[in-house]
């Protein structure tokens, strides 16, 4: 059972040789958060798909790989102790650069039949490309590039014991205001921004570049909170779902727990 190598373009530094089966969400979130493999999902916002399996493409060379390593493990290490007000260094925004790219990076390269119109329109405008160009130079760089000033990072925190922590949703949105690519696992909510007609309007969120401090709240414009609770609320009433009907006696619960011992 030898796993094949694949071979191409590294997406970031873009040199061609072996590329890893590159996660878009962390390893260890799967590992760590999402603990009961029929609880915990991954939930596709484009068409509201669900699916059990880890987010993987042929994206990084071995060096990008561990160079994203670095900071997936400050970001684990804070997903267990950390709260929000907290200290951070620079490496939260490379982090959460990371992932909006990833996360980008991967809408663009599924078929067209995959996607909703929703975000096929999104994925149609020239802020697109020009952001993952943006979070690539930067990535790559170790710098803000040009024109990170449009295209910033912003963090929401979800609660240690909240039951979202279960599962995954991923997405590119348009609230109307602000169009953007959501991240949400474990204890980050991630909101990569392509285009707002008021950018001001989401600053007490914003992740800077540098040393800073976890948010004490989330704050964010009522266009995009209510667009997020809507979509967040849903995907908490299936995890409660799930967890009532996994409580539940039942003559019929082999389904339910396979995988899980
Ligand atoms: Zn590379």
């Amino acid at each position: 059972m030898g796993k094949e190598k694949k071979m191409g373009e590294c997406r970031l530094c873009r040199k061609s040789g072996e590329l890893r089966d590159s996660h878009v969400i962390p390893d260890w979130v799967y590992k760590n958060e999402i603990r009961d493999p029929n609880g915990g999902s991954v939930l596709d916002l484009n068409k509201m798909r669900r699916s059990p399996y880890a987010i993987t493409l042929p994206l990084l060379c071995p060096d990008c790989e561990q160079k994203f390593g670095r900071w997936e493990n400050q970001a684990k290490r804070l997903s267990t102790s950390g709260k929000p007000g907290d200290k951070h260094g620079p490496w939260l925004f490379w982090f959460a650069t990371s992932i909006s790219w990833r996360n980008l990076l991967w809408q663009t390269t599924r078929s067209p039949d995959e996607l909703s119109q929703r975000t096929k329109a999104i994925l149609a405008y020239d802020f697109v490309a020009e952001a993952l160009e943006c979070w690539r130079t930067s990535l790559l760089t170790d710098q803000p590039a040009p024109g990170s000033s449009r295209f910033r990072q912003y963090l929401f925190l979800v609660d240690k014991e909240y039951h979202l922590r279960q599962s995954i949703t991923l997405g590119v949105l348009n609230s109307g205001e602000h169009v953007f690519v959501w991240s949400r696992f474990s204890f980050f909510g991630i909101l990569g921004l392509l285009d707002a007609k008021d950018q001001k309007s989401l600053r007490r969120s914003e992740i800077k570049f540098g040393d800073g401090t976890l948010p004490t709240a989330n704050v964010a414009p009522a266009s995009v909170l209510s667009f997020l609770v809507e979509i967040e609320r849903a995907e908490l009433s299936r995890v409660f779902e799930y967890a009532d009907k996994k409580l539940k006696p039942s003559g019929d619960a082999s389904d339910d727990v396979k995988g899980t011992t």
